[in-house]
């Protein structure tokens, strides 16, 4: 099993204007769900809500 086997590399997207500007890494066991953050997106100029996309 590779060490990186619990490691997911994840896109964030912003909720306003759908681009993808960030791209995190989640854990698998801490994070099934859909992460969400506030981030800051600039093309809104603002911080907006960024959603996991797949
Ligand atoms: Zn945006």
């Amino acid at each position: 099993m590779p060490k990186s086997d619990k490691r997911l590399k994840v896109t964030l997207a912003c909720e306003e204007c759908k681009r993808r500007n960030y791209i995190t890494m989640k854990n698998k066991v801490n994070d099934r769900d859909r992460i969400e953050m506030k981030k800051y997106c600039r093309w809104d100029k603002r911080h907006t809500l960024h959603k996991e996309t797949r």
